[in-house]
């Protein structure tokens, strides 16, 4: 076949099998040109998951009659003067209009303020028809409908309405948390409408629309970022761990007011979070990184979502610097969700009248909180209270170990479980003054304004994540020697794996040797884990070694390890309590960063407000 030239209607097609992915893209490009042009209300229509129609209205600048042909023209755009490095507005490829045209039958209707009438003009699978006069207000409607059926074979890989519906909703939220001043609304057949009052402008305005978005939770569970290194700026709100998700999807990051979704982002957002968030659980964030747009590409994808930053390695350190300075500084703040949670489930149970005797059902939503934890069937449930816990003689695991207390104490204050006489100094610390065990698990506390429930077991755990993790960077920990070594049955792999890392794991005190091709021997564990599962520890380490080998380098695997032995050592469920022990164990929590979470990233402590429970009872 001879080369010939493509035809512009091909070329535009092919620009829009990267611009225009489905339906959401369309209604990205289409809100950019509205915010590009100033708008202060763009409104959204949708039906059949946009793929039958997609309409936004905007009241922005609007566009000269006499330029209506080329905006929706290839390589035609009012955003670029010479330099492609300096990029201010949303857009500047000039492809988003007739790449959609190319593809569908687009209509963009506009009128200048000024002008004495608007004008329309179509392209239908690229064919261009118009401008011809039509009565508006000032400002643009684009309206698109039919998308792909120029080209079929995409239409194929459309997902159901409703997918397409929400990825829309998905893609306006986005990039409404950039523009609070901005009024967005998006309505239809296929979905439930979704309005977003323009909040104010600054940061107040901002966090007002972090939560129309997000839901009011995220702020109440959320530290604000402003940190700021050589010349990158950056804000935004790092949700506390304990408020995590199963999917990223509420990550938002934005790179000059543009919203973004960059690997180099994501990746340093894991890092911040990785010791405290379990790997399968996503922290909620939001952040904003303004830079000299010189020192930031964002022509790397036609769909302007990618981003290179002149050096990432300033960006990685700022975003993890920033987060983890963030958490450790907030201390110790638990989900308020988990209160607010719990309430709405005590609403709930208050509406239907249980039958008599039948309580159970007032649970339900309360238990719903904790879904993932079950103490019973947890690998590191407590042990028996006979198994009793061997205290260490070394003066550091003693320290960890300050609520500590012996089997002959524990019977006598089990036997003394009632509640405490408050010490009205302890009131204003955060967790407050100890008020009861209950459940041997749950320490109950007050402060000046809240009650405090402690899950003393995940508290512990975190508690021992952390010395763990100190004890690596001054000497090893103690270890206690085993009168008959274990011998654990493992894949060879995992026997290879293991001794590899024995001096390491020396230093957390576990000594293990080879013991033939499928077994170690293990003769020594760590003295502050006490009575442990040690089969169940090696092969816990074995699988986490083999996780994070390759990939993650010594420090993660170190974590890693750090975190399975603390679990298999948090054995403090189950175990009661003295006043001083409770009170120490929340001064301990208070002064340990991130032990507002345990390892999994559940919450160690909720807290309910004084508030929170008048509303309970109706007082409010
Ligand atoms: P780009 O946004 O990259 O410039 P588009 O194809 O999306 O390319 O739009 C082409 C041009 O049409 C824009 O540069 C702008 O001048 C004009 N335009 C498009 N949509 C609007 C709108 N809603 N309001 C005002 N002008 C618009
Ligand atoms: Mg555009």
């Amino acid at each position: 076949m001879a080369i010939k030239q493509l035809t512009e209607t091909i070329i535009n097609q092919i620009a829009a099998g990267e611009v225009i992915e489905r339906p959401a893209s369309v209604v990205k490009e289409l809100v950019e040109n509205a915010i590009d042009a100033g708008a202060t209300r763009i409104e959204i229509v949708t039906a059949g998951g946009g793929k039958n129609l997609i309409r936004v209205t905007d009241n922005g600048s609007g566009i000269p009659s006499n330029e209506l042909s080329l905006a929706v023209s290839r390589h035609c755009t009012s955003k670029l003067t010479d330099d492609v490095h300096d990029i201010r507005a949303l857009g500047f490829r000039g492809e988003a209009l007739p790449s959609i045209g190319s593809v569908s039958r687009l209509s963009v209707k506009s009128r200048k303020a000024e002008a004495d009438s608007g004008f329309e003009i179509s392209v239908h699978g690229g064919r261009m028809d118009g401008p011809r006069p039509t009565p508006m207000n000032g400002g643009t409607i684009a309206e698109v409908r039919d998308l792909f059926f120029a080209t079929p074979a995409r239409l194929k890989f459309m997902k159901t309405d409703r997918a397409e519906a929400s990825a829309i909703s998905d893609v306006v939220k986005r990039v409404a948390i950039a523009f609070p001043h901005i009024r967005f609304s998006i309505a239809g057949s296929d979905r439930t409408p979704l309005d977003l009052a323009a909040t104010g402008e600054g940061s107040a305005g901002m966090l007002e629309r972090i939560s129309q978005v997000l839901g009011k939770e995220f702020p109440e569970n959320a530290i604000a970022i402003d940190a700021m290194r050589d010349g990158v700026r950056l804000t935004g709100f790092a949700g506390i761990p304990a408020f995590n998700r199963a999917n990223s999807l509420h990550q938002f990051a934005y790179v000059n007011g543009r919203p973004v979704r960059d690997k180099q982002i994501w990746g340093a957002i894991r890092g911040a979070y990785a010791d405290v968030i379990s790997r399968d659980r996503h922290p909620v964030v939001v952040l904003f990184l303004n830079l000299d747009p010189a020192l930031v590409d964002v022509n790397v994808h036609p769909a302007k979502a990618d981003v290179r930053f002149r050096d990432p390695g300033l960006v990685r350190g700022l975003i993890v610097g920033a987060i983890r300075e963030a958490l450790g500084q907030s201390g110790i703040r638990a989900a308020t969700s988990g209160a607010e949670a719990m309430l709405n489930s005590f609403r709930l149970g208050g509406r239907e009248p249980s039958p008599p005797g039948v309580t159970g059902q007032h649970w339900q939503g309360a238990r719903a909180v904790n879904q993932n934890y079950h103490v019973q069937r947890s690998p590191y449930r407590p042990l028996e209270p006979e198994s009793g816990f061997k205290n260490s003689e070394n003066g550091f695991a003693e320290t960890v170990q300050t609520f500590l207390y012996d089997r002959a104490e524990a019977l006598a204050a089990d036997a003394r479980a009632g509640t405490i006489e408050v010490a009205p100094d302890l009131l204003s610390n955060p967790l407050g003054a100890a008020r009861a065990q209950i459940h041997a698990n749950y320490i109950v506390s007050q402060t000046k304004d809240s009650l405090v429930i402690v899950d003393q077991h995940a508290a512990h755990e975190r508690l021992v994540y952390e010395a763990l993790k100190n004890a690596l960077h001054s000497r090893p920990l103690p270890a206690q020697m085993l009168l008959i070594p274990e011998i654990v049955d493992l894949p060879e792999e995992d026997v290879e794996r293991l001794v590899a890392h024995a001096e390491t794991l020396a230093r957390f005190g576990l000594g293990i040797e080879s013991f033939g091709p499928g077994a170690v021997a293990v003769r020594e564990t760590p003295s502050m884990l006490g009575e442990i599962d040690t089969p169940q520890l090696i092969r816990d380490l074995a699988d986490e070694i083999a996780e994070h080998d390759t990939s993650n380098g010594l420090k993660a695997i170190l974590d890693h390890v750090a975190a399975t032995m603390a679990c298999h050592g948090s054995v403090r469920s189950g175990r009661r309590l003295k006043p001083d022990e409770m009170n120490a164990l929340l001064r301990q929590m208070e002064e340990t960063p991130g032990s507002g979470t345990c390892n999994h990233g559940r919450p160690t402590y909720i807290e309910l407000k004084l508030s929170d429970i008048e509303r309970l009872f109706g007082r409010r």
